[in-house]
């Protein structure tokens, strides 16, 4: 998702964002599932989150106060920056104590089996923890667009998003603010919160840390940007050498934890893993290496979503192998290179692109 998109100039189904915070419709949203929509409703958003399951064993309250316990010495991602958050102070993704989100709404321009009928239910969080020169989204994530929230708060948006008729409460951005989300995840649940939850992020994680969501997120979405420590150091601010290792790891864990992509008998997404990646130009990313890697180390049936929107924004200019778009021969050659690896769950407007692409280039 980019900043566009969240502020409803482009693609995005028919939501417009205003002042970061609220939103009107400009033509209604699809009705959403009711209990009494028969048997195809059944089973789906009244199946059991992760979380509630984690709670009814009584193991939630305590993953809060370990997550909680890491923010004081801040150890939720590889800069390990050891700054008390909780007394206030900041470490590099210049986080404060509560989390600040730029928006949430019902959100109709991700992945299909994400998005349903309803919309995926989208909280977009302010800063980042990465941070690369080509970002997409650099308002929020890079000047920190937003408004600071209570966990009371944040829990109340889930619910809201649960009532519009959202299929998944999607957490954008999650990893410097993973204590707030589990302890707003159980307020909510306590009022009745049932959607499950989808961990969308940079892919710039810790795997133990990662290792504290088990049983407790059901879908998780990393990107897997980069697969070349020196292009991870190139477009990002400041250098992350180690994002390969750390995505890769942390993405091996999330595919033990939930395997392979579920959904019900409407396609939509109720567990697994999902990964995105971004084709860049001139192969900064590694598209190749990352595909025999999905291969070789998730699953050939893992959900895969191979990009094409790669735009010149805020920083990218200033690096001349990626101040332009890709090309129809970059993005045919990803798509035939996942194919070559034997992937076989591709995302279906990866595959739509690629048809649109083959058709320049032949
Ligand atoms: S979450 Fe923020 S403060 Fe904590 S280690 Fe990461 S960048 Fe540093």
């Amino acid at each position: 998702m980019d900043f566009l998109k969240i502020l409803g100039l482009v693609g995005g189904g028919g939501l417009l964002l205003l002042a970061g915070r609220s939103w009107l419709l400009r033509e209604p949203l699809p009705e959403p599932l009711r209990e009494d929509d028969g048997d195809q409703a059944a089973g789906a958003e009244r199946r059991q989150p992760a979380y509630a399951l984690l709670e009814a064993e009584g193991k939630l309250a305590e993953r809060i106060d370990q997550a909680y316990g890491i923010m004081e010495s801040c150890l939720l991602c590889p800069r390990r920056c050891g700054v008390n958050r909780r007394a206030g102070q900041q470490g590099f993704c210049l986080a404060p104590k509560k989390a600040m989100v730029f928006s949430h709404s019902p959100h109709f321009g991700e992945e299909r089996p994400l998005v349903g009928r309803g919309g995926s239910g989208t909280i977009f969080f302010s800063n980042c923890n990465l941070r690369c020169v080509f970002c997409q989204n650099y308002p929020i994530a890079h000047k920190g667009w937003g408004h600071e929230v209570s966990d009371e708060e944040l829990a109340d948006m889930m619910l809201e998003l649960q009532r519009i008729g959202c299929h998944n409460i999607n957490l954008v951005t999650p990893t410097h603010v993973m204590p707030n989300i589990l302890s707003a995840t159980r307020i909510a649940l306590k009022k009745g919160l049932q959607l499950p939850l989808c961990y969308n992020t940079s892919g710039y994680e810790r795997v133990e840390i990662v290792k504290l969501l088990d049983g407790i997120v059901d879908i998780y979405l990393p990107d897997v940007k980069f697969m070349d420590g020196a292009e991870a150091q190139r477009y990002n601010l400041a250098a992350a050498a180690d994002y390969p290792q750390m995505a890769k790891e942390s993405t091996e864990e999330m595919h033990r934890q939930v395997g392979e992509m579920i959904t019900d008998e409407r396609g939509v997404a109720l567990r697994g893993l999902m990964v995105r990646h971004l084709v860049m130009p001139n192969r900064v990313a590694g598209t190749r290496e990352f595909v025999q890697w999905v291969a070789a180390n998730l699953s050939t049936k893992t959900y895969v979503n191979i990009m094409s929107q790669y735009r010149v924004e805020f920083m990218a200019f200033d690096f001349p192998l990626i101040a332009r778009a890709i090309t129809s021969e970059e993005f045919v050659e990803a798509i035939e290179w996942a194919k070559e690896a034997g992937l076989t769950n591709l995302d279906d407007r990866s595959l739509a692109h690629y048809e649109t692409h083959l058709h320049r280039v032949s």
